[in-house]
Order: C-alpha cells, then structure tokens, then sequence
C-alpha cells in the first residue's frame, strides 16, 4: 500500500485529497501538491472503515484535538466512550485516546467503534503501563514490546501517533547540564522514555531504529506525528536548551520520515509566553521544512490553573494565527484531575473559538462569516443570529434565561438598544453591503 505523500509524489489525487479540498473549498490539485511537499497530512488507516477524512496543515482550517483517556486512579471504558462522543458533538476535529489505566487494548478499540473522528493516540503509554504492571517497574520494558505495540495499535485503526523519537542521550545532556528545570518534565511519554534511557543505560530505541518507525506508520498511512516530550511545562522554560535541542532533532526527523513517504508532523509546547510564540512556530516551520506543527495550546502563563482552558485558548489564537495547524485543546481540569464530560465539552468549545480566532487572522480573506453575523446582530435578527453563531445553544440559554419587553432588543440596555437607535438614525445612508434586506 502507498501512503497520501506517496500517491501525491506521483500526482495521483486521492478520494481523501478531493475529499479534504472540498471540505476547504481549495483545488483538489493545490491540495495534493502541499501533501506531496509534505505541509499537508490526512490521518487515514485503511484498518478503520468509518472515520471522518480531515486535512490538517499549511492554508487550511486551523483544526482542533479533543485528548481522552482512562488514568490508574480513573479507569472507566464507558466514560470514555462518552467523553469521546461529546467530543465529536462539539465538532472537535480529531481525537486522542490516552488511556493508561484499566484494559487498554478494550477502551482503545471501544472508543474506535464508538467515534467517527480519527483517532491518535501515545503507543509509549501502553508499552510503560504494561511493563509497570509487570515488573513494577518501566525501566525492564523490552524495547521489541514497544514496537509490536505500536503494529498493535495501528492494526486497530488508529491513524495518528504522538511517539517520543527525539528524545536521546543529547537531548537529557542538555536537560543536565542546564541545571534541570523550574517547571520539572511533564509529558508522561517522555518522563518514560527518560527514565528507561536512563536506567537501561542506552540510547532511545525510536531515535535509533527511527527507520522501523516509519516503516511501521507506512504499512497503515497512519500519521507520524514527533512528540514533545521535553516540552516546558512552565513559561521560565520556555526554549530552554533542552527542549530546543529536541525541536531540532524532531524537525530533522521529519524531514527523514518524509523522504521515506511517510506522513509527518511535529509537536510542539507546553507552555511559551505570549511573546515567544510567534518565534517558536517560525523555528518549526523553517527547521522541520514545513511539516504541520501539532500544539498544545499552547499556555501562556502558569497561575490560571481552574481556568486553563482560557489560558490556553489565548495561547491557541496566537499561535493558530502564527501558523499551527493542529490545536490540542486544554480542559478546565488542566493541571489538576482528569477530564469529565463537561470538561471536554467546555475544553473543546474554548478551543474552537481559539483556531477561529487565529484564523480570522491567519486568512484575512475568510471573514465572511463574521460580516454575516454582526449584520444579523445589528439588525437584531435573533433567530438569525443563532443560526450563524458558534454556540447557538449556549447563546440562546442565556437570552431565554433574561427575556426583555421589547423582543427586538435584550434586557442589556433595553429601551435605550443601541443598535435599534443607530438604524432608525442612519437607515438612509448605508450602501453597498451594509444594506438592511
Ligand atoms: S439592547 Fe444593547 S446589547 Fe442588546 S441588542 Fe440592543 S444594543 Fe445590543
């Protein structure tokens, strides 16, 4: 089987390219030559039958990731069934199934049944947790197990990976020797990977057998997407040597993964003052040959904990703005219990405006939607209005929650309505697009 850059490569257009070009409305011909170039990837596994078909990347839609999964302390397949289902209603456009408590391989392939989005996931979680398990102790893992857990996994239909390859001896000389960190390491994949380096006294297997990585993503076209295991996890280490040296390594690899025709993106931090932001998706972009940058908000201050959502959407705008292509959401629990239903329904809705919001600025010429609603609003054309909102429910709850006499108006300035005032006012003068139907 040949995967999307290598069909691209050889100017076949795929259904999934067509698919993805009508979905943006772009030339299916524009879109096959960015996955040829490498700036576009497409999750697909021929292994899963029903999964929507997303594009993400350079000139498309900034899109979005809803990550769940089962912890040691929480550990229920249903819950995560409907975790993954409210994600899919609240139109998140990919999904990550992070389990590491309870029977991995059942929530894995429950949530694959049970979802349309496509679904990626950390093969490093399994492969420790079962090693935990087994000999107490991560470091006894063998380094085989990971990579036949990673065929496993990708059997089952999973069409993007986050796997720790740029995570190596350098990399941890660096953490060293700068004195370690403010903010400790917080990717759990790379903290695994860490430890085991460091207590097998070797080298990382997925830097040295990089190749049979690849070659693994290749055989189901799953996307290989570089993970940020050294990511700061507070904005004092930001761009510290340690997570640098692993950027260069991770865009050096994907410029390998992708001369070998597989799907690659890189991942990205953690948390990065606003100011740093746009500096860090340029390093990317320009380092990794423009292969798409999958973030993490990211979060732009470290004391919003309860609020992270919020925090990480101003950080998601930013960088959606900037050029991420794939934003993985952040839910209120952030830092301090896993996830429930209403935290991925709020974390998915805050991230969504985030890539609108970036995106607003990022394609200047896709604004039409926001002229339509601030007509309608001006208008007070409510039924309208709601219609062509992000949230219509939420907005109409409030509206019925304080209803006012005057049902053109809102109980905000009521008889003194604004925008009922500044009609009557200037009704006669307006021109061109701005024209009341
Ligand atoms: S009452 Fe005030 S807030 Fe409400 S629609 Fe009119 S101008 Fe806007």
């Amino acid at each position: 089987m040949e995967t999307q850059i290598e069909m691209a490569r050889k100017a076949i257009i795929t259904p999934q390219m067509t698919k993805v070009a009508e979905q943006e409305g772009l030339d299916a011909e524009w879109i096959r030559e960015r996955v040829a170039e490498g700036r576009i990837v497409i999750p697909v596994n021929p292994n899963r039958q029903h999964q929507n078909i997303v594009g993400i990347g350079f000139g498309l839609r900034t899109k979005v990731n809803a990550s769940i999964g089962t912890s040691s302390d929480i550990a229920d397949s249903n819950l995560e069934i409907r975790k993954a289902q409210v994600a899919e209603e609240e139109k998140a456009d990919t999904l990550m199934e992070l389990s590491t408590g309870g029977n991995l391989d059942e929530v894995r392939r429950l949530v694959l049944e049970n979802c349309s989005l496509p679904v990626g996931n950390v093969p490093l979680y399994q492969a420790f947790a079962e090693a935990s398990r087994k000999y107490h102790n991560p470091g006894k893992l063998d380094s085989e197990h990971l990579f036949e857990i990673i065929e496993k996994q990708l059997a089952d239909g999973i069409s993007f990976m986050a796997i720790h390859c740029g995570i190596n001896r350098y990399s941890i000389e660096r953490l060293r020797n700068q004195g370690y960190r403010y903010g400790g390491l917080v990717s759990k994949g790379g903290t695994f990977m860490v430890s085991w380096m460091e207590y097998n006294n070797c080298e990382n297997p997925l830097y040295e057998q990089f190749d049979r990585v690849c070659g693994l993503m290749k055989k189901y076209d799953s996307v290989l997407s570089l993970g940020n295991g050294i990511r700061a996890g507070a904005i004092h280490d930001s761009h510290d040597r340690a997570q640098m040296a692993e950027m260069v390594i991770n865009c050096e690899l994907a410029e390998i993964g992708r001369d070998m025709g597989c799907q690659m993106m890189v991942e990205g931090p953690g948390h990065v003052p606003l100011d740093e932001i746009e500096g860090n998706i340029m390093l990317e972009k320009r380092m990794s040959g423009g292969a798409p940058y999958y973030v993490l908000g990211p979060l732009p201050a470290d004391s919003g904990a309860g609020y992270d959502h919020i925090t990480a959407a101003i950080g998601a705008a930013n960088s959606a703005r900037h050029g991420a292509d794939l934003i993985c959401y952040i839910t209120p629990a952030e830092h301090l219990a896993l996830p429930n239903e209403e935290d991925v329904r709020e974390g998915v809705r805050a991230t969504r405006l985030a890539a609108r919001i970036g995106d607003i600025a990022k394609y200047p010429e896709r604004r039409e939607l926001e002229k339509k609603v601030a007509l309608s609003r001006r208008d007070t054309k409510w039924d309208e209005h709601f219609q062509l909102l992000m949230f219509p429910d939420k907005a109409q709850e409030i509206r019925k929650s304080r209803t006012p006499e005057n049902q053109k108006t809102c109980t905000m300035c009521g008889d003194f309505c604004a925008m009922a005032r500044g009609k009557e006012i200037f009704s006669g003068d307006m021109r061109g697009d701005k024209i009341a139907d």
